[in-house]
């Protein structure tokens, strides 16, 4: 009997995880395979009904898609999120050998693809001999970067930290001021290490899988595709397959449309500005009352997303956010004084759909890699205002290479005041300068449709991918 031809796909924890790695499946159903994501629940928090929802809308909408979720395992100690994860992974090891152990003799798996966080998993996949792959879901930019850190790390005297502001130079990347990497690498300790690991094992793997398209990121691109980032190491083939978003249409076609979008329909064409920090970033009330009178001081319609600050400084993603009280956060009269100026929206907008409304011309955002694709997609100029992780090194990449985002200074010192805050956004929304970036995100708006059409870079990418898959001689035998 012939066996269905399968892929297996193994994002790590959380819904930012999950989401991208749909839209992965998505592909893989086109073209014919049959998919399975493997979900691994988080051991600590009770995550299971948005994670409940999202499985049962996805396996009603897509028949060939499977989800299989692993046993929860014991919560590892460490709190740090990068070891917690790590942890996690490792501890699952076990459940996941047995799932593709018996999924191998019911079905022709030609791929199992994991997340870069689930790197320690690819032991697992080796030991069924199965084809292994890595998803990257940040930009070739950030992953030529991870790859060539081990190699970075041997020619550093101490830690980034002593470096300060001095600029890295890694393949492919304009440079990088030390200080710009994440938090984790600035000085070694168990996090660093956890994040190295990831790094030395991801080229084990028989391919990787990137969001993003190839002409946005011609020169990062071309240095994992000759080695430059993996000296002395043999680089397995990198298929850049993105840019993999959602399109929005969910916020616009199920029943209750979000009040912001309403608004947006009565604003005129590229007059709004859009501030909005991701799933996790949240500033103190100091920073919100400086954005709020830079704001009103702009003159700029603005639609904002604001959440409360974090109760504890320290640890501002790893706890959950309070409900936003929005006349304590912001400056007194300030919801009055803008009604007619902008709207403010309480911890969450629908992204993708205000990004593609015709009103919005111009987005204040952390970075974020999803959040750049989703603004790339529909061709919103950027004011960078990096938070955390690899956010930073977007930023630099937006600015100085892809040309089609200007960047706040004032993070560097702690807080970005009212007087930079209007400045740069009537750049952004009223300047030359602001309409080059406009111009220029338009053209790349271009580029990103161009490679998801038929014979575009990603699809050929793609293409090239699934032949690969379909023609390699299926694993057998057990573990
Ligand atoms: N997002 C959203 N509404 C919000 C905040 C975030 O829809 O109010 C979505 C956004 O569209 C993007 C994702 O959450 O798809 C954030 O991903 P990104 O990689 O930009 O940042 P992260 O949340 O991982 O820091």
């Amino acid at each position: 009997m012939e066996l269905t031809q399968s892929v297996i796909l193994y994002p790590s924890l959380g819904m930012g995880h999950l989401i991208p790695m749909l839209e992965l499946a998505k592909l893989f159903i086109d073209h014919g395979f049959s998919v399975t994501i493997v979900v691994l629940d988080s051991p600590q928090s009770d995550t299971s009904s948005a994670v409940d929802s999202f499985i049962s809308r996805a396996s009603s909408s897509y028949p060939s898609l499977s989800f299989h979720r692993l046993p929860k395992v014991a919560p590892p100690a460490s709190k740090h999120p990068m070891i917690f994860l790590s942890e996690t992974v490792r501890l699952a090891n076990d459940n996941l050998l047995d799932f593709l152990s018996s999924k191998k003799s019911t079905s022709d798996i030609r791929a199992v693809v994991l997340d870069m966080f689930c790197s320690v998993s690819l032991d697992v996949v080796e030991e069924l001999h199965l084809p292994s792959y890595f998803f990257f879901s940040s930009s070739a930019s950030i992953l030529a970067a991870c790859l060539f850190f081990p190699t970075l790390q041997t020619q550093l005297a101490g830690s980034l930290r002593d470096l300060g502001s001095s600029p890295l130079h890694f393949p492919g990347l304009p440079p990088i001021p030390a200080s710009d990497l994440p938090a984790h690498m600035q000085v070694p300790g168990e996090s660093y290490d956890a994040a190295l690991a990831h790094f030395v094992r991801m080229p084990r793997a028989d391919g990787i899988m990137i969001n993003t398209f190839e002409s946005l990121e011609k020169r990062a691109v071309r240095a994992l595709v000759d080695g430059a980032c993996v000296p002395g190491r043999a680089m397995p083939p990198v298929y850049c397959i993105g840019p993999l978003i959602a399109d929005g249409s969910d916020a616009e076609e199920c029943g209750e449309r979000h009040e912001c979008l309403a608004w947006l329909d009565a604003q005129p064409e590229r007059s709004v500005v859009f501030l909005c920090f991701g799933s996790m970033g949240s500033f103190p009330t100091e920073q919100l009352k400086e954005t709020a009178n830079g704001l009103e001081r702009s003159g700029q319609r603005f639609l904002w997303v604001v959440r409360s600050p974090p109760s504890d400084p320290a640890k501002p993603f790893d706890q959950p956010m309070p409900e936003a009280e929005l006349e304590d956060l912001l400056p007194e009269g300030f919801l009055e004084r803008t009604r007619e100026q902008g709207m403010v929206v309480e911890s969450w907008a629908p992204q993708a759909a205000v990004l593609a409304h015709r009103s919005v011309g111009g987005f204040v955002s952390h970075c974020g890699w999803n959040s750049t694709l989703e603004a790339v997609c529909s061709g919103v100029p950027m004011l960078g205002w990096p938070l955390y992780a690899e956010q930073r090194m977007n930023c630099v990449f937006l600015v100085e290479e892809a040309k089609v985002a200007v960047a706040m200074e004032g993070l560097h010192k702690g807080l970005v005041t009212a007087d930079e805050v209007e400045t740069k956004i009537r750049r952004l929304m009223e300047s030359d300068e602001g309409r080059a970036l406009g111009e220029r995100m338009a053209a790349t708006k271009e580029r990103a449709v161009a490679a998801r059409m038929e014979g575009g870079e990603s699809t050929l990418a793609l293409l090239e991918l699934v032949t690969a898959l379909r023609k390699a001689t299926p694993a057998t035998g057990g573990a």
